[in-house]
């Protein structure tokens, strides 16, 4: 296992020298300017989502008015524990990114 030299280093994944890096997910590599990290952008993005409570239509229960009121009622707190737990996620996710940054 090797060791980076410093903590404010990275090993570039692409002409494998070390080159400084900011812990950006655009932080470019000073010899190749490749991406230091290639997923980066995407996990920004993905952050940004869960940030923004983007949760898929197709991840909450649906709920017709054809179903009788209690059927309806249950699948409202469902729904609502549904909301909660993207909300959760969505605190954790921001609280782990303001720790690392
Ligand atoms: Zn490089």
């Amino acid at each position: 296992m090797e060791q980076a030299p410093l903590s404010a280093t990275k090993r570039c994944p692409h002409c494998g020298q070390w080159s400084d890096y900011r812990q950006q997910p655009d932080d470019r590599c000073q010899h190749c300017h490749e991406l230091l990290d290639p997923l980066g952008p995407q996990r920004a993005a993905e952050m940004e989502q869960a940030w923004k409570w983007e949760m898929p239509p197709a991840m909450l229960i649906p709920i017709p008015e054809t179903e009788p009121a209690w059927l309806r009622g249950l699948k409202y707190v469902v729904r609502g524990g549904q909301l909660l737990f993207a909300a959760t996620v969505s605190f954790i996710v921001w609280f782990l990114t303001t720790l690392a940054g």
